[in-house]
């Protein structure tokens, strides 16, 4: 596949298309607009496979059901970054794994997954692909969705010119597609590499019908953590979330050895596999409404909804009735939890989170200092939500400070995030601008 695919070919074009055992060639204008030709409709998976067509695997998670989207009505997923996420059902879960193909690692864990008949979705990087292009032709075999990850993970996306941004998309589709002996079955889903988005990066992918894909929550598998942590981690933030799109990588020694636990876990917990892929004519995307791709619907995070009903006698005595504590609902064991998991995660959250700085809250609003304080925030937060991601396969790019900065990213929202770096507070010293001169004075006294 030449580069010149992707220039500025935006015209219609013929894709090979693959259903089932026939090949049809199509005008697939929607798709092709954006990939110049051949990147512009996928393979659909064979019906979900359950645990029991596993053969020679009575016990295998399985995949429950193959969930069809389109990139188009929802570009970008995942709520480490975004508001909207996949329209998964409570305990659905999809795994991603990022970085590869990896020989070394990837085999191993396309070995488990097929072991338990489990499809997951695939961000590959160019790189990766020109020097093990076997690796892309065996996720394809094995049924997987294959997306892409750049070129060579970059984690400076954020801030490279958009030309430079394209270039490195390009890259990641041409040597993917190019890897692969039906390019057709690339997957228009793409991963910032480090997560570390920008609006003119993603306007771009949105333009050519790729959707961006974040992700719901990590397990920090390429951190220096063993693997019984990276077990325990995404578990653990599974459940507070109840589901969605963990996060993963294919390079690591430890998620190889953490994955089989993962998914006896999950087996044991009640989770269930779904598996996307993209919408094409011919296989629609599932229908959904639009509140199903919110994590927690409105009607889900409505504690009243939930809250079991208080005895009529109550009422005879007190005209309000005290507010219930978390604790004392924790306390009715014998109960599924009674508020939402949002709910209850947030409260964990809410515990560790550091305390802002109290010269945040000193700053008149609408002032200078306000205004800059944001922007700060926001390139902090953008720097830090990359935490997710491993810099490994990158070529010398991901520095150990950056990587411990990101430690933050996993808990709470990005602005959190940024509080908690310590960079907004002080971006947001208070100047002379202020209007209360007897607060001013006494930060000013703190400050020295
Ligand atoms: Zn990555």
């Amino acid at each position: 596949m030449s580069p010149t695919y992707y220039g500025g070919n935006r015209a219609r074009g013929q894709t090979g298309l693959m259903i089932g055992s026939s090949v049809v060639a199509r005008t697939r204008s929607w798709i092709v607009l954006c990939f110049g030709g051949f990147l512009g409709v996928l393979t659909i998976g064979s019906p979900a496979a359950i645990a029991a067509d596993c053969p020679g695997h009575p016990d295998a998670l399985g995949t429950s059901r193959t969930l069809v989207v389109d990139p188009h009505a929802h570009p970008l997923i995942g709520t480490m970054q975004y508001r909207e996420t996949l329209p998964l059902k409570d305990h659905e879960v999809v795994l991603t794994f990022d970085d590869g193909p990896l020989p070394k690692y990837s085999n191993q864990v396309l070995q488990i997954l097929a072991d338990e008949c489990i499809k997951a979705t695939f961000f590959i990087i160019g790189e990766q692909a020109k020097a093990n292009p076997e690796g892309v032709r065996k996720l394809v075999a094995a049924g997987h969705t294959v997306g892409t990850h750049s070129m060579n993970h970059p984690l400076t996306m954020d801030r490279m010119p958009l030309d430079k941004a394209e270039a490195q998309i390009n890259g990641g589709i041409e040597w993917t597609s190019a890897a692969m002996t039906d390019p057709s079955k690339l997957a228009p889903f793409f991963r910032i590499p480090g997560l570390m988005r920008a609006e003119g990066v993603e306007n771009l992918l949105i333009s050519r019908g790729i959707q961006v894909w974040s992700a719901d929550f990590p397990a920090d598998d390429w951190r220096h953590v063993s693997s019984d942590r990276v077990y325990q981690l995404a578990i653990q933030r599974l459940e507070a979330k109840g589901k969605g799109i963990l996060l993963l990588h294919d390079i690591q020694a430890r998620t190889v050895a953490a994955l089989p636990k993962i998914i006896r876990d999950l087996k044991a917990r009640g989770y269930r596999i779904v598996h996307v892929v993209p919408a094409t004519a011919e296989q629609p995307a599932t229908p959904t409404t639009p509140v199903e791709w919110l994590l927690h619907p409105p009607t889900e995070t409505t504690p009243i909804a939930r809250w079991p009903a208080v005895p009529n006698f109550v009422f005879a005595q007190t005209k309000t009735l005290p507010a219930p504590s978390l604790a004392d609902l924790n306390a009715q064991t014998a109960h599924q939890p009674l508020l939402p998991r949002k709910t209850m995660a947030l409260a964990n959250v809410a515990a560790t989170l550091p305390v802002p700085g109290r010269d945040l809250f000193a700053i008149p609003e609408g002032s200078v200092e306000v205004l800059l304080s944001t922007t700060l925030s926001r390139r902090a937060a953008t720097r830090l939500a990359m935490a997710a991601e491993t810099p490994r396969a990158a070529k010398g790019k991901a520095g150990k400070p950056r990587a411990a900065r990101t430690a933050h990213a996993v808990h709470g929202t990005p602005k959190h995030a940024a509080e908690a770096d310590g960079t907004a507070p002080k971006s947001a010293a208070p100047k002379s601008t202020a209007p209360r001169p007897t607060r001013v004075a006494s930060l000013k006294k703190r400050a020295q």
